[in-house]
């Protein structure tokens, strides 16, 4: 067994990202500023995105976006319960109801027929907000098709994709038909692919972007560094009731070089992967995760799921036990449906979303990071064959 505890994602942090944030702190600028135009320019550039905006999380990402897109009191949005709680809350923020539908059984992302029948069943959607769960793209062409029929935006959670692909597009280019405004947020959390510490980028049309700039902060019509230094000038005007979700230059720091490595870190991340899919793909009482043909996933999150009618334990109970053996794990997610805020306002019920109850009481996520070593991913999967070992029917 291990000696030292194993968490869940631990971040990988070099000695550049270290370099670059005391270098920000010595400059003197230390809010949004050099460094965040550059991290802009640079993530522009990674992912071919027509415009970007720096944040200072996803969530501020998804929320300036349906601001910038009016949606508000009255609008329908269509969802996943099988996501992060911000993902919804953003909805509730602006007034707006979603919408949920079931999800996929392989990915867990959400089902474009049940959106479809979502979009005709409710008479006031204006936006689909699909999500790109574990960083395996959803199918988001048969969406956009939905949206370009039905004149809805589709605003895209990309908080665990990065980098990823779908039909060879990079998850965050401009979507291929023009007819449909679409948005892409992505997130820079500490446990994300890309870690700002926390941080987020929204990447769509210029228009947009520039409308969403204005509600990330303040409402103001120029942002700070160039009101005060001497390209700008003192003077600002208000023309919205804005946020204040503006990345300051010390978080862009982190982001700058982990972007330049990025490609090198997702190699390693799908290393693991393939150690983790190879280890397991002879246990029956596991279930390891796919990846369609023609996507590339960002493998956010590895994602084991328990064959429970072949073992005499739950789901809680071989989570506990990875960490008796000093293994940490985690849960993606509690469905959005089963939390009590949405639970009581919307009289859901566990079993409104079959797939996504089902598949929730059965999934594990494995530690994954590029920061593991071989022997680390050893552990895990000697930890993981040992409770199947002690505890199959
Ligand atoms: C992490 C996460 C978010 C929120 O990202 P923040 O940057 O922490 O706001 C949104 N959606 C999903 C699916 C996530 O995993």
């Amino acid at each position: 067994m291990r000696k030292e505890f194993l968490p869940f994602s631990p971040p990988l942090i070099g000695e550049d990202d270290i370099a670059e944030v005391v270098a920000s702190l010595r400059s003197g600028w230390i809010t949004t500023g050099p460094r965040v135009e550059r991290f802009q320019e640079d993530f522009k550039e990674f992912i071919g995105a027509e415009s970007v905006l720096a944040l200072n999380s996803c969530t501020s990402a998804l929320h300036v976006a349906l601001a910038a897109l009016d949606i508000g009191p009255g609008d329908q949005v269509i969802s996943t319960p099988m996501t992060f709680c911000s993902s919804i809350h953003v909805i509730e923020h602006q007034g707006a109801t979603p919408v949920l539908v079931d999800v996929e059984e392989d990915t867990l992302n959400i089902n474009p027929a049940r959106v479809e029948a979502a979009v005709k069943a409710n008479r006031e959607v204006k936006a689909i907000l699909p999500v790109h769960l574990y960083g395996h793209p959803c199918e988001i062409d048969p969406i956009l098709d939905i949206a370009r029929r039905h004149g809805l935006a589709v605003i895209e959670d990309a908080a665990h994709s990065l980098p990823a692909r779908y039909r060879g597009r990079m998850i965050g280019t401009p979507s291929p038909d023009d007819d449909v405004t679409n948005l892409v947020a992505f997130s820079f959390y500490a446990t994300k692919n890309l870690t700002t510490g926390e941080g987020g980028m929204l990447t769509g049309p210029q228009e947009i972007i520039d409308q969403a700039r204005v509600w990330s902060l303040h409402g103001m019509s120029r942002d700070a560094y160039k009101r005060y230094t001497a390209e700008g000038s003192w003077s600002y005007e208000v023309v919205l009731p804005g946020f204040k979700y503006n990345m300051p230059d010390l978080q862009a720091a982190l982001g700058l070089h982990q972007l330049k490595r990025l490609p090198e870190m997702q190699r390693r991340r799908r290393q693991h992967v393939e150690h983790y899919n190879e280890a397991f793909k002879s246990i029956e009482e596991v279930q390891t995760p796919t990846e369609r043909e023609h996507v590339e996933s960002a493998w956010h999150i590895y994602l084991l799921r328990l064959n429970l009618e072949m073992l005499n334990i739950d789901r809680a109970r071989f989570i506990e036990e990875l960490r008796a053996l000093n293994i940490g794990s985690s849960v993606h997610f509690i469905p959005v449906h089963l939390q009590p805020f949405y639970r009581d306002k919307y009289g859901y019920k566990p079993e409104d979303y079959p797939i996504a109850y089902r598949e929730y009481m059965r999934m594990v996520s494995l530690p994954l990071s590029p920061s593991l070593t071989d022997d680390d991913v050893d552990d895990v999967v000697e930890a993981v064959t040992a409770i199947v070992e002690r505890h199959r029917k």
